[in-house]
């Protein structure tokens, strides 16, 4: 039923064998990098390449500070400590996202409150976030509490899905109004942006993540961003052990994490950067093809919401029914293209079976039919 489109996508790829979903490609800078590291003999949590990343990276998304970490779910439990969320409070999000948002969230012994998608941007809705702040939501003093739980609600953390940048302007706009700060899970992001600006700088803090799967990887690793100068040095202090500098003493004014990236990582990301506006021209190309293609055939492509410029991290087709998507999922993965569904709601985990979740039907229908297909990369692996 769907041998033209794996035959598509072989061809997209030139390969007859397996199709990887998202393979890393290591064609700049990085080896040389990361021998430089290992001769320096800095292969652990200082050196070079690490302050080096920071700085890079700052100016590659236009942020005043950036402090990275060992992985970008330590990013954003760092990110959720600064912002002061701790025991009893509640935090919203999106129920379409990956574990790691409302798990960080749960490190801080707060809540996960679970609300609807947008059809559009796949990302948190503004409609559902907004009828929930005006049912539940009260200011009172510096906080919002709900009204229904006595809890505070202590943040918001919108994820941009995929890549594509959710609808960030009114989701803040919201959030202000009920002075909830917010926190961008731009893990998927990197390289995208929102009318010039890029992902993860409207909110207090974005959170990236450079795992194998992602656009760049470190192997593993993550990074905090804000325009908030002061909150960065404090992030930096934290995920560093909360060590107060001196020549030789050890003084640890609070309790800090060891959150740090080795150099040895960083020197692979600095190589990787090098190489990221490429990277997202190329994915780009890939999208725009797969999109011509698949409005031939009548099947739903995901495009870039009005006003973003998505990085297309994974691309991906809605089908128009659960089991027209299982069929397809068969097929593609038998004939050696990899695909995958989207994941499990986060409600759905048993886990978070029991947490606040609103009217979720926009969500329950994307994870019903939506497939991720191959997005690597297409520019030669030498
Ligand atoms: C990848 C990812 C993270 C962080 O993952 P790490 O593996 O910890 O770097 C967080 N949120 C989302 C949505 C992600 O896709």
């Amino acid at each position: 039923m769907f041998s033209d489109v794996i035959a598509f996508i072989q061809d997209l790829y030139g390969s007859k064998s397996f199709i990887p979903l998202h393979a890393p490609i290591f064609t700049g800078n990085e080896k040389k990098y990361v021998i430089e590291a290992i001769d320096s003999t800095y292969v652990s949590s200082v050196g070079a390449f690490v302050d080096r990343f920071e700085v890079d990276f700052a100016k590659y998304v236009g942020a005043k500070k950036a402090v990275v970490t060992g992985n970008g779910t330590s990013a954003l439990h760092a990110a959720l400590h600064l912002l002061g969320v701790s025991r009893g409070d509640e935090v919203i999000t999106q129920a379409l996202t990956f574990v790691a948002t409302p798990n960080a969230i749960s490190y801080c012994g707060a809540s996960p409150v679970f609300l609807d998608s947008d059809e559009l941007t796949l990302g948190l809705s503004v409609t559902s976030l907004a009828e929930f702040l005006f049912q539940n939501a009260e200011v009172r003093g510096d906080f919002c509490y709900n009204k229904r739980t006595g809890n505070r609600i202590m943040a918001c953390m919108p994820m941009h899905v995929f890549g594509h940048p959710v609808q960030i302007k009114e989701i803040v706009k919201l959030c202000d109004e009920y002075s909830i700060p917010v926190i961008e899970d731009a893990a998927e992001s990197l390289g995208s942006e929102f009318e010039g600006r890029h992902t993860g700088l409207y909110g207090r803090i974005g959170v990236f993540s450079f795992n194998g799967n992602k656009i760049i990887t470190s192997g593993g690793g993550g990074m905090l961003v804000t325009n908030d100068v002061d909150l960065g040095i404090r992030a930096k202090h934290l995920t560093t052990t909360a060590k107060v500098p001196h020549a030789w003493e050890f003084f640890h004014d609070e309790i800090g994490f060891n959150y740090r990236m080795p150099n040895l990582n960083a020197a692979l990301i600095v190589g990787q950067l090098e190489q990221l506006p490429r990277f997202v021209r190329d994915k780009r190309e890939t999208a725009q093809i797969y999109n011509s293609y698949f409005s031939h055939k009548g099947i739903e492509f995901v495009c870039e919401p009005f006003g973003a410029k998505s990085n297309y991290w994974l691309n991906a087709i809605l089908l128009s029914s659960r089991s027209e998507r299982d069929s397809f999922l068969n097929e593609t993965n038998r004939s050696g293209v990899m695909t995958r569904p989207v994941w499990n709601l986060m409600p759905d985990l048993p886990m978070y079976r029991t947490n606040l979740c609103g009217d979720i039907s926009v969500a329950r229908m994307l994870s019903d039919r939506l497939v991720n297909i191959p997005s690597s990369v297409r520019l030669p692996r030498g």
